[in-house]
């Protein structure tokens, strides 16, 4: 679900600073347009080709579909040749933000792959209707009303059809509708994308706003796989917590005080073993959650397995004490429900479960905390973090579900 932090809103802010710099040059803002024609009519291509390369290689066939729609549309609106300006420049605009629809709703499974490829089938198929329409003598989408509602006044400007307003309007809520469910920077690019694509179809005349736009939104995508990359190897795909990778990162410029904590699960193969590892993975995520929840002042990782690390920078062990104590209590005190197999489908009437269709079972952690001291120089990361496993294991000699430090 829609959580807010700072990394993220900076990233999800980053297309459409884009745009912003695109609209700024387009006005003639920082250099005079004449010299902008010279510099920027290759650059969209450049972009363009980064994006494609990026797009294969880390498998991400929405991306690289819509880099080839808007790369070959911006290519033919350039330089129509013998099809229709208007016809094309109308269907584009009606079949875009649909491309964009149905990447955004189909499952991604690569670029290469059956998967990829017959989406590039369907897209593919769209596009050529809009070129076969286009290269008629009696185009259909030439005869689309426009919708006159924006700069009207200005010379060479039609505005688009009004169904591609309502489709490109439509595109843009269910690009918002799932970056606030899944909280995906991608949605946050192509919602970008999408307004720079709009702004694009809507000035075709202007050669300068054509090349401008196109690179901003080819430059969104190119950052946005950037991003998602990083955040593959950065976070733990199955608790959204940081990876050991990324602890590996804060190490190296965390500075010579710190405090870690390592937190493992108490017993939890039985888990596995009683109730299956989907169940195991529900847990780890519940433990997980609750960890961000109780933490302040330090970072959470999940190191390996059923283990996690917290780092508590410039905090001596004594400071952190109250706060994990907190994070025990908070994962012991939170009942886990296991749906029993006879629990029926539907809740009954006066709301009571018959006996054995649910299960709950405590979980605990057992935490070992080690301190990394001004004196303590010349010790290595990796011997705080041995440290902190010895006291784990201490901690589980001990009865498990408590601190050692
Ligand atoms: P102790 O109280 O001594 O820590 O016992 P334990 O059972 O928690 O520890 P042990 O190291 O024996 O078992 C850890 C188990 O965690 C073994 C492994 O199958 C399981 N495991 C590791 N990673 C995952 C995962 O991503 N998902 C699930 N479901 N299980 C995992
Ligand atoms: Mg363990
Ligand atoms: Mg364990």
């Amino acid at each position: 679900m829609f959580r807010l932090d700072s990394k993220k809103v900076i990233v999800a802010v980053v297309p459409f600073f884009i745009l912003l710099i695109a609209w700024m040059l387009a006005m003639g803002t920082f250099v005079s347009k004449n010299e902008l024609n010279a510099i920027f009519i290759t650059i969209p291509y450049i972009f363009a080709f980064f994006a494609m390369v990026l797009s294969v290689w880390f498998q991400h066939s929405r991306v690289f579909y819509s880099v080839c729609v808007i790369l070959f549309s911006v290519a033919v609106l350039s330089n129509p040749g013998r099809l229709n300006h208007k016809a094309f420049r109308n269907g584009i605009s009606i079949i875009l933000p649909i491309v964009f629809i149905i990447l955004a709703i189909v499952e991604e499974r690569g670029v290469i792959s059956k998967h990829g490829l017959f989406k590039g089938l369907v897209v593919t198929a769209l596009v050529l209707v809009v070129v076969l329409d286009s290269g008629n003598v009696n185009q259909m989408f030439g005869k689309l009303k426009p919708m006159e509602f924006m700069l009207r006044d200005v010379e060479n400007v039609q505005g688009i059809p009004v169904l591609s307003v309502l489709l490109f309007f439509a595109c843009l809520c269910v690009l918002l509708a799932r970056f606030l469910l899944r909280s995906s920077n991608m949605d946050m690019a192509f919602t970008g994308a999408t307004l720079g694509c709009f702004i694009i179809l809507h000035f075709t005349g202007f050669p300068d706003v054509l090349a401008l736009f196109s690179s901003a939104v080819f430059l969104i995508f190119v950052i946005a796989l950037f991003e998602a990359s990083y955040s593959l190897a950065f976070n733990d795909a199955l608790t959204g917590l940081l990876s050991r990778r990324a602890m590996e990162q804060e190490f190296l410029r965390i500075g010579s005080r710190y405090t870690l904590a390592m937190v493992d699960i108490d017993f939890f193969k039985q888990v596995n073993d009683r109730f299956g590892h989907q169940v195991g993975d529900e847990v780890l995520r519940m433990v997980a959650s609750c960890l961000k929840k109780y933490v302040r002042g330090g970072k959470v990782f999940r190191y390996g397995g059923e283990e996690f690390v917290i780092i508590f920078p410039r905090k001596t062990i004594k400071e952190t004490l109250q706060i994990l104590e907190r994070a025990r209590r908070g994962i012991q005190g939170r009942p886990f429900v296991i749906r029993g197999p006879n629990r029926p489908k539907r809740k009954p009437k006066n709301g009571k479960l018959p006996p054995g269709s649910n299960e709950k079972i405590r979980i605990t952690v057992s935490i070992g905390v080690a301190e990394k001291t001004e004196k303590m120089r010349n010790r290595t990361d990796a011997e705080i973090i041995e440290m902190a496993d010895k006291a784990v294991y201490q901690a589980k000699a001990n009865g498990r579900n408590c601190i050692v430090y």
